[in-house]
């Protein structure tokens, strides 16, 4: 007998709990040239050096053309693993070596080496409430259990670490700089008694930093890496060139101890054997002479404007019943709205007036959602737009707070 809908392929239990992420479908929507989209999570193209990467790929291949196009190591390119480990000191990490630093296919990768290494299905992992949705795809393949760790306006709330959240995790998932999806930066002080605590419990800290290079106000803190080092935490450290010269190269690192280390590089090659042998040699080749130290400023500058347009429309646009944060640095604003106004409910009246944005539910994991909350994303949408579409926005939302 034939089945009207038949199921031809048969799925891993697995694959088959994948659901569509909101953000994808979101996007789809915003791709229509008449939408003003605060969704996407973009780096803002003006800042992409074309021409040195251009000039750098046109050298590595006359030069080491050969090597370039050969298979490399599993750990990555040295001199960039090199480059790296020195790197580090800028964040207070001054002892990383070589042997502690694997080049990966973007940040985004090291989540996914990461979930295969640490969690088995049922495991606990914390993360802050709310987190970066892209780790929370990622981890959920490998199905763990998640724990929410309690944060408020100064992020995540290192007494929140209690011994029955930390009991048996296998790690803390964390954004110190510019938190996505909030903005929110982690003080010094609540740095230090994460470190702590986490060395305390035992309890392995990835510290995933992509936006540390790109704050344009107040002053740069210590990484968790090198702080961890200093109370003898386990800090994971992962960094990216997406934000610092373009997403389009997928390069980034992870930076653990030794033994961690051997093990996802084993994880790896079993993967993908190892990162595009082309494009480490021509981010070295990019960078290796201190090209970042004149461009960062520049790519600084563009965040710190486009930021500047939308908090400058919210404060003129938006209902005083509206609460938003203030970042230093990176990519996003949060917005908090009155507790009777659902974000969902909000994007559907908001599309229809061509604005969208990213409802804050999807961003939580082991904790009741707070459906009051959104994402805004202010990189990509010129001034006039920013101010056209949050002058929507806020009318939208002080109609929603007198319905
Ligand atoms: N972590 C965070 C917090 C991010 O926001 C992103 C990119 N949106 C990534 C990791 C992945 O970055 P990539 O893979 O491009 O390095």
């Amino acid at each position: 007998m034939t089945s009207l809908n038949p199921q031809p392929y048969t799925f891993s239990q697995r694959a088959q709990k994948i659901t569509s992420s909101t953000i994808r479908e979101i996007l789809k929507v915003t791709e229509r040239p008449e939408i003003i989209s605060f969704a996407g999570g973009l780096p803002a193209p003006k800042g992409f050096p074309i021409d040195i990467i251009y000039a750098a790929y046109e050298k590595v291949l006359n030069h080491n053309g050969k090597a370039a196009l050969q298979y490399g190591p599993t750990e990555g390119y040295r001199p960039l693993r090199e480059w790296v480990a020195q790197d580090l000191k800028r964040v207070g990490a001054h002892d990383v070596n070589v042997d502690q630093v694997l080049i990966v296919s973007g940040s985004q990768q090291a989540l996914d080496l990461l979930g295969k290494l640490f969690i088995d299905p049922g495991s606990k992992v914390l993360v802050e409430a709310p987190s970066y949705l892209g780790a929370l795809q990622s981890f959920s393949l490998y199905e763990p259990n998640y724990v929410a760790v309690p944060t408020d306006d100064k992020g995540l709330i290192p007494e929140g670490l209690t011994d029955d959240r930390v009991a048996h995790a296998r790690f803390i998932y964390a954004l110190p700089n510019f938190q996505n999806p909030t903005g929110r930066t982690l003080n010094l002080e609540r740095r230090k008694a994460l470190v702590k605590r986490c060395a305390e419990a035992n309890l392995p800290i990835i510290e995933d930093d992509p936006y540390g290079d790109l704050r344009y106000a107040g002053e740069p803190l210590p990484g968790l890496l090198g702080l961890g080092r200093e109370v003898g935490a386990t800090v994971i450290r992962l960094g990216s060139f997406s934000k610092v010269l373009a997403p389009g190269l997928r390069l980034g690192y992870i930076v653990a101890p030794e033994a961690i280390i051997a093990k996802l590089v084993q994880i790896k090659q079993a993967t993908d054997l190892h990162t595009a042998t082309l494009t480490q040699m021509a981010v070295y080749e990019t960078i290796h002479e201190g090209f970042l130290n004149f461009h960062l400023p520049a790519v600084r500058e563009i965040y710190k404007e486009q930021c500047g347009y939308m908090l400058e429309a919210m404060q003129e646009f938006f209902p005083a019943s509206a609460k938003w944060t203030r970042p230093e640095g990176g990519m996003f604003i949060w917005v908090t709205l009155p507790e009777h106004i659902d974000a969902y409910e909000l994007l559907s009246r908001a599309i229809k007036k061509h604005v969208a944005f990213v409802p804050g539910e999807p961003f939580y994991a082991g904790a009741e959602p707070v459906r009051n909350t959104l994402r805004l994303s202010f990189v990509t949408v010129s001034k006039e737009r920013i101010r056209e579409g949050i002058e929507i926005l806020g009318r939208l939302i002080a109609e929603s707070a007198v319905s």
